[in-house]
């Protein structure tokens, strides 16, 4: 399926190799970094580089400067924590373009690392056609490209769709991007059925596309979390102030209309836990979802008798999707469900796929990495790639069959 060339193709020994990676990693307060799950994520890509003689120009974003040069959104946290994980320094360029950046981006000797300033400082980054000069400058910096930064492979920005194409032939997909479509190629491709997704998260509104695009793919839907009582609501049930958008009700009646008629079962919680307000000393009550919710109270989480449902019908799969938490599982009473239904997926022998940084913290949360095929460093590219089958990110990726070796 992958007919884009890797970074293994590249001749990259004595070379400079702009790579876009994601570094938008969590910050606390102090702005250490709270989890470096991403910049473990490049490592394999930066490391190929280096031992096979060639240097390493990174870039990425962090956060939403939107266009201004903030230092609450430097990448100089990333630097240092790089630095540490390959055990020599990493430079920290003070912008991404520039003559200063310029200087020491020609000063780079092989084996050496440089981490570019944020890329959003600039407003060209997100909006390329404002500045097209923005990608030349970014792309005269190296030699060849890797793009290995799936998580923004969906967004059509200067550093992910115009400065690849500034590199014919030399622009080559790191390992992580060519893992990640190696599994979720293979996941929506032929998956190995039956073939389960589940579905979760605030709104319907965003998930649209890929609720319709599973229709043809997968044996069982089961969805939860805040979208399920725009589906409630547009079934005639009284929501209370449960989370819903009216204007998607017509639309949650063809998706269920859609699925009856292609024969695909979809699965809307039985029951609910609804709570007056979110939080720990919230007042709660068990509801099945046919009862009428009290004003006052929305729906926080799937109910005791959902989660047995839908572990059971779980049991036999053979591949398993999973995106979206099926509760507001950032407060802890309100988080059953999601965690029963992670655990649920871990202990299964199915080939099992998790996308979205809600569902991928849940699993985290409750240890059970381990336990899943494949977690997804994307959360919107991930949606995107099983509604689309590509992303603008992978589009302007070098083909094949383009001249190798330069
Ligand atoms: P998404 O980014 O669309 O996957 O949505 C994730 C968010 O959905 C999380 O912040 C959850 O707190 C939220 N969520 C899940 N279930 C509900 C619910 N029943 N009511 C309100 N928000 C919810």
């Amino acid at each position: 399926m992958f007919d884009k060339l890797l970074i293994t193709d590249l001749e990259v020994k004595g070379k400079k190799v702009l790579m876009r990676v994601d570094f938008n990693v969590p910050l606390d307060v102090e702005r250490r970094i709270t989890d470096d799950t991403r910049i473990v994520a490049a490592l394999p890509s930066i490391n190929y580089v280096l031992d096979h003689g060639g240097s390493v120009i990174l870039m990425s974003h962090l956060g939403r400067p939107k266009g201004k040069k903030q230092p609450e959104f430097s990448l100089a946290p990333c630097a240092t924590q790089l630095s540490h994980l390959i055990g020599h320094e990493v430079k920290m360029a003070p912008n991404c373009v520039g003559s200063e950046v310029d200087t020491l981006a020609g000063e780079l000797k092989p084996g050496e690392v440089m981490l570019l300033e944020n890329l959003r400082f600039h407003l060209a980054e997100e909006h390329p056609e404002q500045d097209p000069l923005f990608a030349k400058q970014l792309a005269q910096l190296g030699d060849c490209f890797v793009s290995d930064a799936f998580a923004t492979a969906h967004r059509s920005h200067s550093s992910t769709v115009m400065v690849p194409t500034l590199f014919p032939g030399k622009a080559a997909a790191g390992f992580l991007m060519a893992q990640e479509l190696k599994f979720l190629g293979d996941t929506f491709l032929d998956p190995k059925r039956p073939f389960h997704a589940i579905i979760g998260g605030a709104k319907v509104s965003s998930k649209i596309g890929v609720i319709n695009a599973l229709c043809e793919k997968v044996d069982t839907l089961f969805i939860g979390g805040g979208m399920a009582y725009t589906f409630f609501k547009a079934q005639g049930f009284d929501i209370g102030d449960s989370i819903h958008e009216d204007k998607f009700l017509e639309t949650a009646r063809d998706i269920l209309r859609n699925y009856q008629s292609a024969g695909v079962k979809l699965y809307l919680p039985v029951d609910h836990v609804v709570a007056d307000h979110i939080s720990e000393d919230a007042q709660v009550l068990q509801l099945d979802t046919f009862q009428n919710v009290p004003a006052g109270f929305q729906g926080v989480d799937i109910g005791q008798k959902t989660i047995e449902i839908y572990s059971k019908a779980l049991q036999n799969a053979s591949t398993i999707f999973w995106n979206g938490p099926l509760g507001v599982f950032e407060c802890p009473p309100f988080a059953k469900g999601t965690e029963s239904i992670a655990r649920t997926v871990a202990k299964l022998s199915a080939v099992s796929v998790v996308g979205g940084g809600d569902s991928v913290a849940a699993i985290k949360a409750a240890r059970l990495e381990d336990s899943i095929t494949h977690i997804s460093t994307g959360g919107g590219a991930c949606l995107e790639f099983i509604e689309k089958g590509t992303l603008p990110g992978i589009e302007v990726l070098s083909s094949k069959n383009t001249v190798l070796r330069h």
